[in-house]
């Protein structure tokens, strides 16, 4: 009989990959499925980049690079992220990962352990709870409000400080509800966390760059008094449509990276190197790829937001970022699970029950519209004529 860490046995895995193997099962027995479970962008990356990706698969790097990322790579990122927020970032606070969600683990890894508390949003990223409990940790919730348009109340995330906090994770703009915590909300939490100085704060901005008009984001890395707890996480999944290439980076406090090349050199040892060429080309390059995407996802948020209201027993807010719209469903008749449920089932149509991002994610669900604007118009066709039907 073998024993397992319950740790790791005791995990839950990622619904959205769940749905996403459900629904393919689905398609390749000829079901006309339309997949709006999945978060990822369906725009191939920037030409200039596959060129450069092309080029390094020829003429290297083929070997291991530094732990922390080229430093040709680290140092472009410094500038991109201390140009955009105006703030100093040096080149060694500056660590490349395999894909955004390392920076979390690994930021779980480093501040949990047995007695630890970690706060994360609910609804929010199914992953962090799971890094939390790997970790050791003990998670806290902290609720996401729909009637903040998604964002938190900074005095409820404050109250929930214990001497035994060491991490609070924040998400702007948010997966799974699109919400942009709103400016004054931030700041009130971050001028409450001077009050805290035990507590580190994970920002992960991954979808910073997917933030549509109006809505005013603010980075974690534009409050002083918070710089030398901050660590920031981004990546180019989102941004360049590349979540398969598995590149993310962290911006951590310089005293902790010593403690992070540790974690990298046993778990990976390096990001690819062509990779890290290809991260270099998008990140030095045009954005212009990037400014016509996210007007492409302006016009998809328009036709899903109003379609989804349309519905009957439907209301969905403007998010105010990422690709996701959050409907609240509970006049529907139906609990979310059933209805994600008999959605894919009966209607064809993938998407995730919002208690599959936390507790406070029933009543909801999370609708991707990263897929084309026919497909996305085809399926709340068909989600209506199933609603209507009852
Ligand atoms: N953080 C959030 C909020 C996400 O939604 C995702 C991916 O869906 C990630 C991090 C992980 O990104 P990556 O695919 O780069 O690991």
């Amino acid at each position: 009989m073998l024993t397992l860490n319950p740790r790791i046995t005791g995990l839950e895995e990622e619904g959205a990959f769940a749905v996403l193997d459900l629904a393919l099962a689905l398609k390749a027995k000829g079901h006309p499925v339309i997949n709006l479970g999945i978060g990822q962008p369906d725009f191939p990356p920037p030409e200039h980049v596959l060129a450069a990706a092309e080029k390094a698969a020829r003429d290297g790097p083929h070997g291991y690079t530094s732990p922390v990322g080229m430093i040709e790579l680290r140092e472009a990122v410094s500038q991109h992220v201390g140009t955009r927020y105006d703030v100093d970032v040096h080149p060694d606070e500056v660590v490349i990962v395999p894909g955004g969600k390392v920076t979390f683990y690994f930021a779980c890894h480093l501040f949990g352990g047995p007695g630890a508390e970690i706060l994360y949003p609910d609804p929010g990223f199914p992953p962090y709870r799971e890094a939390v409990l790997s970790a050791g940790a003990t998670g806290k919730p902290y609720p996401i409000r729909e009637d903040r348009d998604f964002g938190f109340d900074p005095d409820e995330v404050l109250a929930l400080i214990t001497p035994a906090t060491r991490l609070i994770i924040l998400n702007s703009p948010a997966n799974p509800t699109g919400g942009v915590v709103e400016k004054a909300a931030m700041t009130a939490l971050a001028e409450g966390l001077e009050a805290h100085p035990h507590v580190a704060i994970l920002s992960d901005e991954i979808y910073s760059h997917l933030v549509f008009d109006g809505a005013g984001f603010v980075s974690l890395m534009q409050y002083p008094s918070l710089r030398d707890r901050v660590i920031l996480l981004d990546g180019w999944s989102k941004t360049f449509a590349m979540t398969g290439w598995r590149l993310g980076y962290g911006i951590w406090p310089r005293a902790l990276v010593e403690h992070v090349r540790k974690l990298i050199t046993v778990d990976h040892s390096c990001v690819n190197g062509i990779a890290q060429v290809a991260a270099l080309a998008a990140i030095t390059g045009p954005m212009d790829a990037i400014d016509s995407m996210r007007a492409r996802f302006a016009e998809r948020r328009k036709v899903v937001v109003d379609g989804l209201n349309e519905l009957p027993g439907v209301t969905c807010r403007l998010p105010g970022g990422a690709f996701y719209a959050f409907p609240n469903v509970t006049h529907t008749g139906l609990a979310s699970g059933d209805l994600a449920r008999r959605l894919l089932d009966e209607a064809h149509v993938a998407l995730i029950a919002g208690e599959a991002f936390g507790d406070n994610g029933k009543g909801f669900l999370r609708v991707s519209y990263a897929a084309g604007t026919d497909e996305i118009e085809q399926a709340l066709d068909r989600i209506k004529d199933f609603l209507e039907k009852g």
